[in-house]
């Protein structure tokens, strides 16, 4: 058995390792940095490093690495040694201050939205102290924030960092009202990660799953998702297996994990951390998303983390539980039981309420991606639509508050906020609402529509910065307020009354839900291409430049890399399906096609006036069914080679409508032929292959 607490982290440069290792000065001194942003001295930082090195050469390390997270979602590293010549033909293991805290990797092959000319390749990582660094397969990662030369952020972290201080900075100052002594409060963040495992042999044979990580051909089983009994049969037991590698593996690296199945789809797992602040959940997350396809490696499996790996069975998503929470450990989304902490929670969980309502597009912009198309809307997942659900409990609360009446929990009849003591309401929802795209789950909010692959580091950069906005307008009116409570009740009573519209406890699944959020007036981007370009609508720009989050020039050029990821995705997936539909799927179509006419004429000739019906109508289907095939094959490459150079939206709009339709239709043929030609002919492993093994 492996002791857990030892493994625990035992590959991090923590709090432990630090007060052990570090001066007590400047341990103290990296505390400051870490809670008031202070920079540390050079003398400090090179402290800091030697001890750092020294820990990670005793640990087996030899190279270290600015980790960070470009705008491709995914996280980089430039490797280097600790390696110094000494001048007389040795070395010694060396590592500054200096390299600790920057480092320039050469910035000209990440994304950069024009924000960086291509002669201008430098770009800067600096260091995140708020995130412990760690030692990855012997190299010493340190995490990092990644900028341009003249300070703009590249990156996923950065904006992250700014809006943390924006919801910092306003949400203290709204504590102060209350009379709270709390010197900071931090975004709370658990992500939930869906992924699906299946064999590596069958993987390596679909080069669809190799190149674009979901299968852009395949038939659906005879058995779907709806009767998940004994899928796997021997694979189980890897799954088992690889569970308990990948949990040790994140543990060593401090990620709170604790793995389990999910019952949903076929292959389909789920890994739950237990929370952290928003910035380390983030690259938790991603280090999760790494370690688990690595581990699967080792087990023979492959780990799929794209959105929508088989069509008609489930998606993968993740799910970003966010609260607030203040550094002498308050939950704020805790509803409590005494009036004053509920009058804050009230007006902190209307803080939501407004944000969620007033920047809808934002948080749906936040999660537009190809693969997340597939799954958002797809009755499987929550609807593009964002609505927010409370519960009934609470929502008879609002509703009261809202209307002046009569709530029957209260001895005196109308509930007064800041008097009034709410009644507990269940912590356990055991009726949480699972259609809903943005859920208050007891104490905290659970956003469900980021897909499986996504960085987490931008629905939570939305979050931050629209809350922070709407306590920032709560914050002055009530400063201004010459009786507090008066000016508590009627600020959220104005606050439920305005944004009643975004609460919603019904199915979203439900077909007339989408007529029912017209109505409403709520925001509808069906797809990727219809949401990014919305991101530079006036008020978007607004909110996150009045909060210093992005930059408008900034927000131009994250607009233009997510059209540009989204047009990129499609074409890959354009030319995959050519080269698959042309090299294998037409010639295998072919040949069976052949193979039954000259069984066919053979059996003719053996016996004449044979009827022969199945081969005479399998044939005449087949051939109709290739040159179908050969035209949409025609058809998808014309549309791929046709791509507008014109601007980015128009771009990606095209993309979605003439390409991925094309593709679309090819399959369908595709799919067809599958289910007539023998399927030992058919080059590749069935989804009944790949999910059961069959
Ligand atoms: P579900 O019922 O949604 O599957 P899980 O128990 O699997 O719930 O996951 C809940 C997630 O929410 C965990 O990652 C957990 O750490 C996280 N969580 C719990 N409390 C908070 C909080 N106050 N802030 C942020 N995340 C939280
Ligand atoms: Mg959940």
């Amino acid at each position: 058995m492996t002791k857990v607490p030892e493994l625990f982290g035992s590959m991090v440069f923590n709090e432990r390792v630090m007060r052990e290792k570090l001066p007590k000065d400047v341990y103290q001194a990296v505390r400051q940095s870490v809670e008031k942003g202070r920079q540390l001295t050079p003398e400090v930082a090179n402290i800091v490093a030697t001890a750092m090195k020294d820990w990670a050469v005793e640990h087996g390390a030899t190279h270290y690495t600015h980790w960070f997270q470009p705008m491709t979602g995914i996280t980089a590293e430039k490797h280097d040694g600790f390696l110094a010549p000494t001048g007389d033909g040795g070395v010694i293991m060396e590592f500054s201050g200096r390299e600790l805290i920057k480092g320039e990797p050469d910035a000209s092959s990440f994304p950069s939205g024009g924000l960086r000319a291509t002669f201008e390749a430098r770009g800067y990582t600096n260091w995140d102290p708020t995130s412990y660094a760690f030692i990855k397969e012997g190299t010493l990662c340190i995490p990092t924030a990644f900028c341009s030369y003249t300070g703009e952020a590249l990156d996923k972290k950065t904006p992250l960092l700014r809006s943390m201080a924006a919801l910092n900075r306003q949400a203290l100052r709204v504590l102060r009202l209350f009379g709270m002594n709390v010197q900071r409060v931090t975004s709370s963040v658990g992500v939930e990660q869906e992924y699906f495992l299946i064999d590596r042999e069958a993987y390596n044979k679909r080069r669809d799953l190799i190149y674009t990580g979901r299968t852009l051909f395949g038939a659906l089983p005879p058995k779907g998702q709806e009767m998940d009994d004994h899928y796997f049969g021997n694979i189980r037991i890897r799954v088992s297996a690889y569970m308990h590698d990948l949990d040790e593996e994140l543990w060593k690296l401090g990620v709170l994990a604790k793995t389990q199945h999910n019952e949903v789809a076929p292959a389909q797992h789920e890994l739950a951390p237990i929370y952290s602040t928003a910035n380390v959940a983030v690259d938790h997350n991603q280090l999760t998303m790494e370690i688990m396809r690595k581990v699967a490696k080792r087990h023979g499996l492959t780990c799929l983390l794209q959105e929508k790996p088989f069509a008609g069975v489930n998606g993968s998503g993740k799910h970003n539980n966010w609260s607030l929470v203040t550094d002498n450990g308050v939950n704020l989304l805790e509803p409590g039981d005494t009036p004053a902490e509920n009058a804050q929670f009230l007006l902190f969980l209307c803080a939501v309420i407004k944000a969620v309502d007033e920047y809808q597009d934002l948080l749906r912009i936040s999660v537009s991606t190809a693969g997340n198309d597939h799954r958002l809307g797809g009755n499987e997942a929550p609807p593009a639509i964002i609505s927010v659900f409370i519960g009934d409990e609470l929502g008879a609360i609002l509703h009261a508050l809202e209307s002046g009446a009569h709530y029957s929990q209260t001895p005196h009849g109308q509930l007064q906020i800041g008097a009034d003591v709410l009644p507990p309401f269940p912590q356990d929802t055991t009726d949480r609402n699972r259609t809903s795209p943005f859920a208050f789950t007891g104490n905290k909010f659970e956003f469900r529509m980021p897909g499986s692959a996504l960085s987490m580091g931008d629905p939570n950069m939305v979050l931050n910065t629209i809350v922070a906005e709407a306590l920032r307008q709560f914050a002055d009116e009530l400063e201004q307020a010459e009786d507090f409570v008066a000016a508590l009740n009627q600020l959220i009573r104005r606050t439920v009354q305005e944004h009643r519209r975004i609460l919603f406890n019904g199915n979203g699944y439900d077909e007339s839900w989408i007529a029912e959020a017209a109505r409403r007036g709520l925001s509808h981007y069906r797809n990727a291409a219809e949401a990014i370009p919305h991101m530079l609508d006036e008020k978007n720009i607004e909110v996150m430049s009045r909060h210093h989050v992005l930059s408008p020039v900034e927000m131009r050029a994250r607009c233009e890399i997510m059209l540009e990821n989204y047009c990129k995705q499609i074409h890959i997936e354009a030319m995959t399906m050519l080269e698959m539909a042309r090299g294998d799927i037409y010639p295998a179509a072919v040949a069976y096609g052949r193979d039954l006419a000259e069984a066919l004429l053979a059996k003719r000739s053996a016996v004449p006036g044979l009827a022969c019906r199945s081969e005479e109508e399998l044939v005449s289907r087949l051939s109709a069914l290739t040159d179908e095939f050969y035209l949409r094959v025609q058809a998808l490459a014309a549309a791929a080679a046709e791509a507008p150079q014109a601007d980015a939206a128009a771009r990606a709009k095209y993309h979605h409508d003439v390409v991925l339709a094309r593709m679309e239709e090819l399959r369908k043929t595709a799919d067809t032929m599958e289910r007539l030609v023998d399927c030992k002919r058919w080059p590749y492993p069935s989804y009944g292959q790949i999910m059961y093994g069959v």
